[in-house]
């Protein structure tokens, strides 16, 4: 007897036997019950999920000869029954349409659908990978299912149905089936392991299950190779090599070198893979799978119905999840997928599984923007995450600044994977008004400030040193952002010291590139009383709604605030007289030009040697005055 591969031998020939798509078979049982049976089918989903399985034993259904009309579970004995499962009914025609799609084809059909069925109820047309078919030949089928004729039925089976045209679907029903279950695969193949007395273990049929990934077909054939390959008892790695899947340890061997940044581990590890043979770009595969399933992990909890794997890869998974914070899984993941999809046209495949390795190791070294502006809001020592994994350094503490977050206490490995709550952030500037503060003031940054500054040197201590490594797309984000955690934690340290004066200069900052304010600001009387700080301006009050706009008090009430530690509410007061000295003094206490103080200022200079960052546009509203 010739061997039949098991996805036909072990192929469903009754609804019943049908898994995972019970809302299909059910309400077909349905419709044949109560003689309701459609003239066009469209069957789509993923492939391997039983599409055309279900269409023949509908087809089965509807012309069984075990009754005197359409049963809703085929005899399996009759004539029809036996003649359409072995394929060769005369009333059941079977089209691929993935190499039968032009108009000639449709029209022969069309012309032989006008014909009565030779023996059954139905002539059954079963078109297989339905989206192939071409335009023209839709458009022929479409005069047929207009107006069918009572002995036709049309059974489309597609994997995108949103490529049949709307005209043919409005006339059909849609059915579409669900990608199966990981335990419904599972439950599939033990049986059928058991009735091919073929011993296995459960993980090794668990990997045919992953492998299959939703499709019951593709898990069988590989099954297939696998009872081929394998001698006696099948061991998940015999299923393993045939795959050539790298052993589930070495991933979760990756991650933790990944979360320990140990760059050489990496190498190493690569070196053993490659050595045994694994593909570079399945390892990404697997790689960018274990990690999506990390992250679900993360998000919705290891036991989550998303994770459709095995248990021991479940609690795996859930391992490598507690290493990591949910971005920074999300960031791996988005490394390991721009990798995976390199690798398939670069040549060199194992130099860029290294560089996308090496590239999740120096990101776990990124201090994520968030935690940089949390810590700059709060100087206190949080531990700053470092290069390899030694204690961190101590941060420089501001006295006048409390309000420890509970996580920077813990120990350090806890507190850098824990994300401080956002309540422990609020006491800051809310992020909107920063968020404006930091867009109305652009290029503050470069125009200096130097002398206005008092936290200057407290400000260097918290991002200088070596630990800080900003990488790839993540640079531009903190370079854009970086005015914000400046001004917020020099803020912080100067609460003492805040006068009318400093807030003027930071309001003024904050609205440099708003000449007719700053030209209206910088000749008023300033003065600062409780949390209410008030420019008095010699503009008549006209003047004062022109320019000083709402969005101009938002900004210049954060930077205030920012400055302060405290609210300070911004009020713009006609009748005062112009103080015409101030700004010209205030120049002559600098020197040079903007350009060059702008150059020495350390914040720039930081800047420059950390990014490779150069200055474009100087703006000093001092000599605009
Ligand atoms: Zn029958």
């Amino acid at each position: 007897m010739s061997y039949q591969v098991l996805a036909r031998k072990y192929r469903p020939q009754k609804f019943s036997e049908v898994i995972g798509q019970e809302h299909v078979t059910r309400t077909l049982q349905n419709a044949i019950a109560q003689e309701r049976i459609a003239h066009g089918y469209i069957f789509s989903g993923h492939r391997g999920i039983g599409k055309t399985t279900v269409a023949r034993i509908l087809a089965m259904a509807v012309n069984c000869r075990a009754a005197e009309k359409p049963s809703v579970e085929p005899c399996g004995v009759c004539d029809s029954c036996t003649e359409i499962r072995a394929g060769n009914s005369v009333d059941v025609i079977e089209i691929d349409a993935a190499t039968n799609r032009g108009i000639d084809e449709i029209r022969e059909l069309r012309e032989a659908a006008r014909y009565r069925p030779a023996r059954d109820r139905f002539k059954i047309y079963i078109l297989d990978e339905a989206h192939q078919i071409t335009d023209a030949a839709f458009n022929a089928l479409l005069k047929t299912l207009e107006e069918p004729p009572s002995h036709i039925i049309f059974m489309m089976a597609t994997t995108q149905p949103e490529d049949i045209p709307q005209t043919i679907r409005s006339r059909c029903q849609h059915f579409s089936y669900r990608a199966m279950k990981f335990d419904d695969i599972m439950g599939q193949l033990r049986e059928i392991v058991a009735k091919e007395n073929i011993p296995a273990d459960d993980d090794a049929l668990a990997l045919l299950a992953e492998a299959g990934d939703g499709s019951m077909r593709d898990a069988l054939s590989i099954l297939d190779q696998a009872i081929a390959s394998t001698a006696d008892h099948l061991t998940a790695d015999s299923v393993r090599s045939l795959i050539g899947s790298a052993p589930a340890a070495a991933l979760e061997t990756v991650m933790h070198a990944v979360a320990e940044s140990a760059s050489e581990k990496i190498l190493a590890l690569v070196d053993e893979l490659i050595g045994e043979g694994h593909s570079p770009t399945h390892f990404a595969r697997q790689l960018v799978r274990f990690l999506r399933n990390a992250t679900v992990a993360k998000i919705a909890g290891m036991d989550s119905a998303l994770l459709q794997i095995s248990s021991d890869e479940r609690a795996r998974v859930g391992r490598i999840a507690e290493l990591f914070t949910e971005e920074d899984l999300t960031r791996h993941l988005q490394i390991m997928l721009r990798t995976h999809g390199e690798l398939g046209y670069r040549q060199e495949q194992r130099f860029h599984l290294e560089l996308g390795l090496l590239k999740m190791a120096h990101a776990q070294r990124l201090l994520p923007i968030e935690q940089l502006l949390s810590e700059a809001a709060m100087p206190i020592s949080a531990p700053v995450r470092t290069s390899s994994g030694q204690a961190p350094r101590p941060v420089a503490a501001s006295p006048a600044f409390g309000s420890r977050s509970p996580s920077s206490s813990s120990s350090s490995s806890e507190a850098r994977r824990t994300e401080t709550p956002a309540s422990e952030r609020s006491n800051s500037v809310s992020p909107f008004a920063a968020d404006s503060a930091r867009k109305g003031a652009p290029k503050t940054e470069a125009s200096g400030g130097t002398s206005a500054y008092a936290g200057e040197g407290a400000r260097a201590t918290h991002t200088s040193g070596g630990n800080v490594v900003i990488m790839g797309s993540a640079a531009p984000a903190v370079e854009e952002l970086s005015p914000t955690p400046d001004r917020l934690p020099v803020a912080r340290g100067t609460t003492a010291e805040v006068n009318a004066d400093s807030l003027r200069d930071a309001v003024l900052g904050a609205l440099s590139d708003r000449q007719m304010l700053i030209s209206l600001l910088e000749s008023a009387e300033w003065s600062l009383a409780g949390n209410a700080l008030t420019a008095k301006v010699a503009s008549s009050s006209t003047m004062i709604e022109m320019s000083f706009t709402a969005e101009a008090r938002r900004i210049a009430s954060a930077a205030a605030s920012g400055l302060a530690g405290r609210p300070i509410k911004l009020q713009v007061e006609s009748g005062g007289t112009a103080q015409a000295s101030a700004a010209p003094s205030r120049a002559s206490t600098l020197s040079g030009s903007a350009r060059s103080r702008a150059a020495a200022d350390p914040i720039v200079q930081r800047m420059k040697e950390k990014f490779g960052a150069e200055i474009r546009t100087v703006i000093d509203y001092r000599e605009k005055g």
